[in-house]
Order: structure tokens, then C-alpha cells, then sequence
């Protein structure tokens, strides 16, 4: 084994095993030896095969995402921020999953690429991937050098819209099982694959698109495996009520009757529950029931901010006893601006600066992720833990004066004060760059496949619109 120390760190956030949460500490040494850390403390006197000066720099542990989906999100940049159906209670999700839903394997790989640099150079070393499997995914994963968790989704039905009101279903169950059962096949392939940072989630995608038996198997599938159950859940009001329709009850609880909800469980994203200011179906439970069969809640303001939804609220499901992790669900995957904007919206959200504060946040996105993928081994710089960490720049002109370095980092800085980043001990990012993959390449290879959904837009659209009349650009086009 290699053994590399942070000699002197100026700052360091370190976590304090008694206490159960992260604390700053000053001037000590980090050290790994190979993938696990083996010493966070002054006065390291070890001889190192490697030495990194600590001075003018934050280590700090990496972050968690709980809940993206790089495999598409990107290649949407442009296209959704501002997309939404007032009749669907301002969601786009629906229009848009039937409308651009075309992805090659090639867009896929492109997509994933891109989305990968995003969330490396925001100082994120584990990741949830939840999408489709295709043709190469695990192999890119490896690649990127993060810590990947793999949630290959399948469902009974899709989203069918005829009309912008009506939420339909295109049931065809016998696919669904058959994706279920290739998605436990590759979910099992994944811990035997070199590098041993790749497992898996078995990932229904959406609860109203998935029949009951297949809910039921799944989760039996994850608890076999000890690997975490994800679904989509209470995600938009449109989804609410047809769960409602058809099984008289919300979504939480028509889950908990299931038997689908328990400690292995990370709902995403639980937005709309029974006492949501928009749901109001005023049974009262929905909350308590995900506290108390210890579900974990996926986080992800971005995406329901532009449609003006809010989580009620962040602080409020924190006190009831919920473990929160944050996600980035769309572009950017930036962990660091969607910690910001967590702050911001869950402080609106209870109008109260002193609902939720930033060490609330850090802990989501660190040991709440950690807890939800079944890993302590994950999110806290601590002996036995793995060396999964982030070095910040203080001297980076956005964290000045860096008097509280996370603030500095979380509410002004992001990304551009991450310098170095290594995952299992193993360094991916250095001086802000990525060393495992090439964001340009995608890019270029991004736009191109972009280009390509958009072209399938009107074979795909209900009413056979093109892309630019389904979505305009955020300004005409004069002359
Ligand atoms: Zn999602």
C-alpha cells in the first residue's frame, strides 16, 4: 500500500464520532494508506510515500449524490430550465419524457460523460446513477474514478399524454419484468468489476408507472441483496392523484401498505406528501410514516424550483426524524450550488433563516447519502473510513476572507475553490481538472446527440410539435 499525508492542513472537517457530526479542526495532518483512512490528527509521524502540502487548503470529506440521472439530464441543458405544464400542476416531466425521450447509447455515454466532470470538479465522490441501463455504462463509470452506485431503472408502464391534462398510462408488464430481471442481473455483475468502487440499486423508477407486484419483488430483490431500494415518489401533483384514483390513499401511504418503505428505502423525492400546501389531502400521515419505517428522502431543490415547487420543508422533515441526502437531479451537476440552493429554499420555504443551517446541509450531502446507501464507511474524514476526499483552495478569490471556509465554499465559491479530489485514495481531480475523463469531447459529442433528440421530437410529441415550439428559446431571434 501507498501511504500519502495532508501535512498541516489549515482547516479540515473532521468528524466527530462521539458527537455524531462533522467539526472544524486546524492545522493537522490527513492520512490514507491506500483507499482507507488511517490517521486525522496533529503530529502524523509516519514516514509517507507521498506528501501533500496542506497549507492554504480545507480538506474536507466528499460528497454524496443520492439521486441523478446523468445518462440524459445533460442533454437537456437549454431545454428544460423553463419548461413546465400549468395544467400538470407546472410540471414538465411528463410532456417532456414522452416528447424527448429518445437516447442512443451513444447520447447516453456522452451525456454521462459530461455530467460526470460536473460532479467530480464540484468535489463529489459517490454518486447515485439511476436511468436505463445501456451498452458500456459500468465500463464509463469505472472509468470516471468515482464512486458509483447503479441503479438501472425498469418499469410497467409510461407516462402517455393525448392531451396537456390528463396523465395516461401504456401499461406492458411483461417488460417491465423483463427489465427487472436485467437490471438484477447487472446489479450483481457490478461488485465483481475491477476497481471495486461500482454496486448497485434496485431501482423501480416511479411508483405510479409500476405495477404493485413488481414493487413488491423489487424491494424484496434489494433486501436479498442488502443493496438500497429507490423509487420516485410524490413528485408531482398529477402522480398524487392518480394514485389516489386508484388506490385511495397517497402515494406514502399506498407505499407503506406495500410493505415497500423501511430503513433500505430512498425515496425521491417526496415533495408532494399529504400535507404539501399544493396536495392538502389532510390525512396527516405521510411524514411520520417515512420517519418511522426510517426511510431516507433524496433531496433535489433544482429541478422543482423552476416549476416553483418546494419541499415544506426541509427543517420541518429533519425534526420529524427523516434522513435527508442531496442530489443534483438535473444540470448542473454542481453538489455545491444545490447545497446553496437547498439553504435558500428551505429557509423560504419555513420562513425561518434558523430552520435548517449549513451544517445541516453539509451533513445531508456527506453522512445522510452515506446512511441512505447502507455505507458508514462513506462521508466523514475518520480512521477506517474510506479515502474519499477534497481539497479546497483558501486562497481562491471567492473563499476571501476564508473566516469560515464552508461558508465561503457552499455560499460563494463552489467549484472554482476545488482543487484536488481523490476517491479510494486515488487522485481524479487535480488543480480543478479532471484526470479520468474529457469534458470537452463530451461536450461536442453532447450537442450532437441533442441535436439528435430534438430532430425525433415530433414523431414523438402528442401533437407532433417540434422541439423549438414545445420548448423556445428564452429569446427571439431578431433580423
Ligand atoms: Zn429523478
Amino acid at each position: 500500500m501507498s501511504v500519502t499525508v495532508i501535512r498541516n492542513a489549515d482547516w479540515a472537517i473532521a468528524w466527530d464520532e462521539a458527537a455524531g457530526c462533522h467539526v472544524y479542526r486546524r492545522g493537522i495532518d490527513v492520512v490514507f494508506d491506500g483507499a482507507t483512512l488511517t490517521h486525522v490528527g496533529p503530529g502524523y509521524a509516519g514516514r509517507p510515500d507521498r506528501t501533500i502540502d496542506g497549507r492554504g487548503r480545507m480538506v474536507m470529506p466528499g460528497l454524496i449524490d443520492i439521486h441523478s440521472h446523468p445518462g440524459h439530464e445533460p442533454a437537456y441543458r437549454g431545454i428544460r430550465e423553463e419548461h413546465g405544464v400549468a395544467n400538470m400542476y407546472m410540471s414538465g416531466l411528463f410532456e417532456r419524457s414522452q416528447a424527448y425521450g429518445a437516447a442512443d447509447a451513444a447520447a447516453r455515454a456522452a451525456s454521462t460523460e459530461f455530467a460526470c466532470c460536473e460532479l467530480l470538479r464540484s468535489g463529489v465522490t459517490s454518486v447515485l446513477d439511476i436511468g436505463p441501463a445501456w451498452e458500456g455504462w459500468a465500463e464509463l463509470m469505472a472509468k470516471s474514478g468515482l464512486r458509483a452506485f447503479l441503479a438501472p431503472g425498469f418499469a410497467s408502464a409510461r407516462w402517455k399524454l393525448e392531451n396537456d391534462f390528463e396523465l395516461k398510462y401504456d401499461w406492458d408488464e411483461p417488460a417491465g419484468r423483463r427489465r427487472f430481471e436485467a437490471a438484477l442481473a447487472l446489479i450483481d455483475g457490478l461488485p465483481k468489476h475491477p476497481g471495486g468502487r461500482l454496486s448497485g440499486v434496485v431501482a423501480p423508477m416511479q411508483i405510479d408507472t409500476c405495477a404493485e407486484a413488481l414493487l413488491r419483488e423489487s424491494f424484496a430483490a434489494a433486501a436479498e441483496r442488502r443493496v438500497p431500494f429507490t423509487v420516485h415518489i410524490a413528485q408531482g401533483v398529477s402522480e398524487v392523484l392518480e394514485i389516489i384514483r386508484r388506490s385511495g390513499k397517497t402515494p406514502v401511504q399506498w407505499a407503506a401498505q406495500l410493505g415497500i418503505l423501511g430503513p433500505a428505502t430512498l425515496l425521491g423525492h417526496a415533495i408532494f406528501i399529504d400535507t404539501h400546501s399544493w396536495v392538502r389531502w389532510w390525512t396527516r400521515k405521510d411524514l411520520e410514516l417515512i420517519a418511522g419505517h426510517g426511510c431516507s428522502v433524496a433531496h433535489c431543490p433544482t429541478p422543482f424550483a423552476r416549476y416553483g415547487h418546494l419541499l415544506e420543508s426541509f427543517g420541518e422533515y429533519l425534526r420529524a426524524g427523516v434522513n435527508l441526502g442531496i442530489g443534483t437531479d438535473t444540470s448542473p451537476h454542481n453538489m455545491l450550488e444545490e447545497m446553496r440552493t437547498a439553504s435558500s429554499l428551505a429557509r423560504i420555504a419555513a420562513r425561518d433563516i434558523h430552520s435548517v443551517s449549513l451544517a445541516d446541509l453539509l451533513h445531508a450531502a456527506t453522512v445522510g447519502g452515506a446512511k441512505a446507501l447502507l455505507r458508514e464507511d462513506l462521508g466523514r474524514l475518520a480512521p477506517g473510513c474510506k479515502a474519499d476526499l477534497v481539497l479546497v483552495d483558501l486562497a481562491c478569490p471567492e473563499m476571501m476572507p476564508a473566516r469560515d471556509p464552508l461558508r465561503s465554499l457552499v455560499f460563494h465559491a463552489a467549484e472554482r475553490a476545488v482543487r484536488d479530489v481523490f476517491v479510494d485514495g486515488v487522485q481524479v481531480v487535480a488543480e480543478g481538472r479532471v484526470l479520468t475523463l474529457d469534458q470537452a469531447g463530451a461536450a461536442a459529442r453532447l450537442a450532437e446527440a441533442q441535436a439528435r433528440m430534438m430532430a425525433a421530437v415530433p414523431a414523438r410529441d402528442y401533437r407532433g410539435r417540434s422541439a423549438d415550439e414545445i420548448t423556445p428559446l428564452s429569446l427571439r431571434v431578431a433580423g
